[in-house]
């Protein structure tokens, strides 16, 4: 006979040295694990949503382990799930360098999407030049109630929380790990109430607080934006690995700034080379959303604050196929 007691202490052992990200509390003690038993059979069922592949496999094998060993046991079943947790799906958009278009794609992504019927809001993580307030004209402060922030409307029609809202304008902010990592969860975490996809506009890099972001939060799936040269496509197969890492599926590439026609002669010229993403995503098995020109209007909207994703359309088909919606 087993003794039922015995089962709780013997999960919250297997799973201690595993915290869980949303609350650093063990993963028995915040609830994501549960055991329960019928004759010599115990079923675990352990809730691993946000974790890595790496760690998912430790958890498995501890908990077979420990709840094996108990007197009586004849048969353990370990059932792991990836339950989402409540609220929007985080869609990441995230590039290995800074200044490839990663911010204007994520603002027309979103804008597209949210043209097309899905109920979408759009994160600024950027904390090295957060550029979304500027780009959809809403340098505007959030209110905040029950220690949430309040996400601001914008005139494109698409919420916005940015850490460029938190702090004055022009004023640097020297973000440190843990403290980034907040600001972070402040901006993920908040009243994004009725919103089905939250459009995260990634730092770019692929730092610690990337990866601690990503493990935490863990999006539904990642979007890479690279400029068509090798340089860039070098900084974007990393950021594709981080993802990896954390066990986030890559929902494609995009090439951003391909081809720039000349406003007076009409002539298209390939300044950073052409096609070098889409050989890219091709090599690594991925998928290719799309390619968006260099033009003059592109990013004088963005400069005026008043994005036209029509150049986006193609690409927000994609993410939407992809999202089912
Ligand atoms: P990142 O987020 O990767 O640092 P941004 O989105 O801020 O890059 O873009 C950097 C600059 O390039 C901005 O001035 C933006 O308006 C401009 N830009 C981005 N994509 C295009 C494009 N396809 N055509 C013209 N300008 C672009």
């Amino acid at each position: 006979m087993i003794d039922p007691l015995a089962i709780p202490p013997a999960l919250s052992a297997a799973l201690d040295s595993i915290a869980d990200p949303s609350s650093g509390l063990g993963l028995a003690q915040a609830g994501r694990a549960s055991a329960r038993q019928v004759d010599a059979t115990i079923d675990a069922v352990i809730e691993v949503g946000g974790l890595d592949p790496a760690q998912r496999d430790s958890i498995e094998r501890q908990v077979q382990e420990a709840l094996s060993a108990l007197p009586g046991v004849k048969q353990v079943r370990v059932l792991l799930t990836a339950e989402r947790k409540q609220g929007p799906r985080l869609i990441a958009v995230a590039s290995g360098k800074g200044g490839v278009g990663k911010s204007t794609v994520a603002a027309n992504l979103a804008i597209a999407l949210a043209r097309k019927g899905v109920k979408v809001g759009l994160v600024d993580a950027d904390i090295y030049g957060p550029s979304q307030p500027r780009l959809l004209d809403a340098q505007v402060q959030p209110e905040a109630y029950d220690k949430k922030l309040v996400p601001v409307p914008t005139k494109a029609g698409v919420p916005l929380l940015s850490l460029g809202q938190l702090v004055k304008p022009g004023q640097a902010v020297a973000w440190r790990g843990p403290m980034a990592g907040n600001a972070l969860s402040q901006l993920i975490d908040a009243h994004w109430d009725g919103a089905e996809i939250l459009i995260v506009d990634m730092p770019p890099g692929t730092g610690d607080v990337q990866l601690s972001m990503i493990q935490k939060h863990k999006p539904a799936g990642a979007v890479i934006v690279s400029t068509p040269q090798d340089l860039a496509l070098i900084d974007a197969e990393r950021a594709i690995d981080l993802f990896n890492k954390a066990g986030v599926p890559i929902i494609g590439l995009i090439e951003n700034m391909a081809g720039y026609q000349c406003p007076k002669c009409g002539e298209i010229s390939d300044p950073f080379g052409q096609g070098g993403a889409e050989a890219e995503a091709h090599k690594l098995g991925l998928p290719f959303l799309g390619r968006i020109p260099l033009t003059i209007e592109i990013r004088r909207a963005s400069d005026a604050g008043t994005p036209d994703p029509a150049p986006f359309e193609a690409v927000a088909d994609a993410v939407r196929i992809w999202l089912n919606r």
